[in-house]
């Protein structure tokens, strides 16, 4: 047991949506009794980031530390702290903190909790006045509630974007029941697809890729993909409408939803979990036919982010990382906007 006094952390934060990242300084809180210290090891680049260091998603709250894929080491707890020692494995997603008593909270869904869950950046902590900041940074503060435990067996660097990519992906496919014969297409292989490839494939599903950059088709299949289909031009859905029944839509850009909601079989949902700034437009006409569903999908809460690392440690996966230096973050956007990450980048902690 080590009570801390508040820490000085060097890390990378935006000051405005338009001139990039930099290195920037501040402080975490002292550790309360129920709180951990982490030294950060990796932290993941998720297109969330880059929406909202770029106000993409509406206005944004400056300085911001973006980052909400952690993985590190304990290096100090509080008193009162159960689940964690100094020295273990330890993962922060997409919230640090939830109001704790409403109904979704209480049933382990905090990420729809009715007072709205404490994003780990870009907001303010629950006193309203705290400016949360995220992972880019070598050094961590939060309720031991907030955080998981990261099996032994599984690489740190590809753990880090299954803190957000990773439980994004697994919450809907589990909540949707994919198993032996569902038919899955995942639409875009980037950070989320392709964990949802792998968890799909993992689970005995039928998975197909329905991407727009035909160099990926190699590896969707070295990620257990059975079919690539190559979105290109009208008329690429000819010949596979009506046939599946989960389409998981991770893409991050605007999009005609219209093609990919004619692949859906009777009962079939399109999930949307990909978050571009502007509405989708439906076909009123294309929803009927078939009794289709769109749904949508929001990361997971705590008692699922720890199942399903604990799902990665049995099974062995990992996401497929780029491990960069703090110096290359502004070009690491740069590239996952133009679909160019095989397939996340993952900051190096020891660099910041
Ligand atoms: P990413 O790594 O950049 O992947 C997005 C993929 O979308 C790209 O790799 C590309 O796949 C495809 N794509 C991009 N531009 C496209 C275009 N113009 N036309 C067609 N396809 C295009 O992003 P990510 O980190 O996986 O995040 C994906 C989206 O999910 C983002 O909008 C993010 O904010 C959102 N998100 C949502 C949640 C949630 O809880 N629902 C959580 C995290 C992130 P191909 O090259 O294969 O075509
Ligand atoms: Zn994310
Ligand atoms: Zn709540």
């Amino acid at each position: 047991m080590n009570i801390s006094t508040s820490k000085k952390v060097r890390g990378y934060a935006a000051l405005d949506p338009k001139s990039g990242l930099a290195p920037y300084e501040f402080s975490r809180r002292e550790l309360r009794i129920d709180d951990i210290g982490f030294e950060i090891l990796y932290a993941g680049i998720c297109h969330s980031d880059i929406h909202q260091v770029r106000e993409e998603w509406g206005p944004a709250l400056y300085p911001m530390v973006p980052g909400h894929e952690i993985v590190g080491v304990v290096t100090e707890i509080g008193s009162a702290v159960k689940k964690f020692k100094v020295g273990d494995r330890i993962g922060v997603g997409v919230f640090i903190d939830s109001c704790r008593k409403c109904r979704n909270c209480i049933s382990g869904l905090e990420q729809y909790c009715s007072e709205g869950m404490t994003g780990t950046y870009n907001g303010y902590e629950r006193d309203r006045k705290t400016i949360a900041f995220g992972g880019y940074s070598n050094y961590f503060v939060i309720n031991e509630r907030y955080a998981v435990t990261v099996p032994e067996n599984l690489d740190l660097a590809g753990v880090a974007p299954l803190l957000c990519a990773g439980i994004t992906l697994y919450s809907p496919i589990r909540y949707w029941n994919v198993g032996k014969g569902s038919r899955v297409a995942v639409m875009g292989l980037g950070g989320l697809g392709h964990m949802g490839v792998k968890f799909a494939a993992a689970l005995g599903a039928e998975v197909t890729v329905l991407s727009h950059s035909p160099s990926k088709e190699v590896d969707a299949i070295g990620m257990g993909a059975h079919k690539f289909i190559h979105t290109k031009g009208d008329g690429w859905n000819e010949g596979l409408k009506k046939s599946f029944d989960l389409v998981l839509n991770t893409i991050s850009a605007e999009i005609d939803l219209e093609p990919y909601l004619q692949l859906l079989d009777t009962n079939g949902t399109l999930v949307v979990i990909g978050l571009p700034g502007k509405p989708y437009a439906l076909s009123a006409g294309t929803l009927l036919d078939g009794r289709r569903s769109v749904a949508g999908s929001m990361i997971g809460g705590m008692p699922e982010l720890q199942e399903m690392l604990n799902f990665c440690g049995e099974k062995g996966i990992v996401s497929d990382v780029e491990v960069i230096n703090a110096d290359y973050i502004n070009e690491a956007y740069i590239r996952t906007v133009a679909s160019d990450v095989k397939y996340r980048f993952v900051i190096d902690g020891k660099t910041f």
